[in-house]
């Protein structure tokens, strides 16, 4: 069986802790790798020999840096058909939904080819007599990055290309449900000119991330996953004085007005619902019809729809609409969950807990699963499923719609579909959540723009990448200068005032 490394230093190294996890294929369920979970040790010796590489690489003009993220950009072009295999293969999204996850990643680097320009800084001449100040943009040291199972290339990439793009080093610590991906990126970075030591992935599990968040080397963390260890993660972090941004769990919102074009919110309800097997944080997990009537019509559009979702392994390739789940534990809790519903008295329309994939009986698969008469008591309601499952909560006006994704915990996404501009405007207006879509299911921003979501999906200061990670990943040191010309005056006891 392959044994995985870490990458430190420029090279693949291999695991010392003598603790590994099992790497599965969730289509087959079968171990195909183990990964290495590194040890306090290991993780400190990354660090130590990331500060090294730092202090060169920011030293190196910030055009010159940003070439190395030109070439990594054309390398990941180059193989992306590489790296989606080895994403589906691990983690069960179909092969075009792959591409997708590079895809949203590549952006964010081609983002921070601009780095020279959103690390310019700020100058005022002439702030007093032969005075001028001068904000400067520093990188902050060692930067590390704690990153999910459900995104391996995107999210990634997310943090260490601003991070890297800044003049830090990093040390990235991803999922051990699909490591193989963040190492090929570190073989990639390398290729493009990366110096050694400047990008570290670091295997490993709770152990490696204490051990980062403890760490006195690393100045600045970024985690993306469940909302409990976002939690903890962000205050271990910041007590050990470090800055931290941590993004966590959702349960995203869709109101579907009585005006909107039902055929166009069904259809993005399926994508948006069951895409990636529901694994993603910006799914649309609660659908809000306002109205008996729209909610009638709305499942009726929907349900033979989830019945004929396909359901396969990626080796399918265009023919499937979503995989398995990431593992047995995976599919077990969304299972569990969909018959704690039942139990709760919601309708269960459509029940894709019996489906068997023939030929792949290992597999970790769910057929789709749509609940209508959800209420938001139900424990279907307040937890995010992570899985193909689709709560319809009927609402009786657009207030009430509006008032339930206000009142849920988390804030990360929300939807309208409508055709009246008024409700639309409003809701964007009004809704206390990050990342709002006007007929428009899943508003991821773009890399030029910040992502990021409120309420408990989200701890910390700013965003994840866009303007904000140039500002999280850099440190502001703000000169003022004055060269006199003439007579020296003498001390000044007083606090300088320019005016
Ligand atoms: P997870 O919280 O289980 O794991 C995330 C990371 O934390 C992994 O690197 C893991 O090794 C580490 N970790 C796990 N348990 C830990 C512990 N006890 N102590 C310290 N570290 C620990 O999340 P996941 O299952 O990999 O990912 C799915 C979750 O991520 C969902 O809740 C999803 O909504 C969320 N997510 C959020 C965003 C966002 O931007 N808001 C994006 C993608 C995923």
């Amino acid at each position: 069986m392959q044994e995985l490394t870490h990458f430190i230093g420029g090279a693949h190294v291999r695991g010392t802790s003598g603790r590994f996890a099992d790497v599965f294929n969730p289509a087959t369920g079968e171990v195909e790798k183990r990964v290495p979970l590194a040890s306090r040790e290991e993780v400190r010796a990354a660090v130590a020999n990331a500060a090294e590489a730092q202090v060169g690489w920011a030293a190196q003009n910030p055009q010159k840096r940003a070439r190395v993220m030109m070439a990594f950009v054309q390398l990941l072009n180059r193989d992306m058909d590489k790296l989606a295999e080895a994403l589906s293969r691990e983690h069960g999204k179909t092969i075009p939904d792959a591409k997708g996850d590079v895809q949203r990643g590549l952006e964010v680097a081609e983002f921070c080819i601009g780095a020279p320009h959103l690390l310019k800084g700020e100058f005022t001449e002439g702030a007093g007599p032969g005075i001028d100040m001068y904000s400067m943009r520093q990188p902050v040291g060692v930067a590390a990055g704690i990153t999910p199972f459900n995104f391996p290339a995107m999210i990634p990439m997310w943090k260490f290309c601003p991070a890297i793009a800044c003049g830090n080093a990093f040390i990235l610590k991803p999922s051990e449900r699909d490591p193989s991906v963040p190492l090929m990126l570190a073989e990639l970075m390398m290729e493009a000119g990366l110096p050694a030591g400047v990008l570290n992935v670091v295997n490993g599990d709770k152990e490696a991330v204490d051990a980062i968040l403890d760490d006195e080397g690393i100045a600045a963390v970024g985690f993306v996953g469940s909302t409990p260890i976002a939690h903890y993660v962000y205050s271990r972090g910041t007590a050990a004085g470090k800055r931290v941004q941590c993004f966590g769990g959702a349960k995203n919102h869709m109101i579907i007005m009585p005006d909107a074009d039902m055929d166009q919110a069904a259809d993005a309800l399926i994508g948006a619902g069951y895409g990636a097997a529901g694994e993603r944080c910006m799914a649309v997990s609660v659908a809000v019809p306002v109205g008996e009537e729209t909610a009638d019509r709305l499942i009726a559009k929907l349900a033979p729809r989830v019945e004929a979702l396909k359901i396969g392994p990626y080796t399918a390739g265009n023919d499937v609409d979503f995989g398995p789940l990431v593992t047995a534990e995976a599919l077990s809790r969304v299972k569990g969950l969909v018959d704690r519903g039942v139990e709760e008295g919601a309708k269960l329309v459509v029940d894709g807990r019996n489906f068997r994939m023939q030929g792949y009986e290992g597999g970790y698969f769910m057929g789709g699963c749509l609940f209508d008469h959800v209420t938001k008591d139900m424990d279907i309601y307040r937890t995010e499923i992570f899985g193909p499952v689709l709560s319809v909560v009927r609402a009786k006006s657009y207030d009430e719609g509006l008032a339930l994704a206000m009142d849920h915990e988390y804030g990360n996404g929300a939807a309208i579909f409508t055709r009246d501009g008024d409700a639309a405007r409003d809701f964007a207006a009004r809704i206390n959540i990050g990342m709002v879509g006007i007929n428009v299911p899943i508003p991821v921003p773009l890399a030029y723009h910040t992502f990021g979501g409120w309420k408990k999906s989200a701890f910390g200061d700013l965003n994840q990448h866009g303007p904000d990670a140039f500002r999280f990943y850099t440190r502001t040191k703000t000169v003022t200068a004055r060269w006199p010309s003439g007579v020296k005056e003498g001390a000044d006891f007083s606090i300088p005032t320019m005016g």
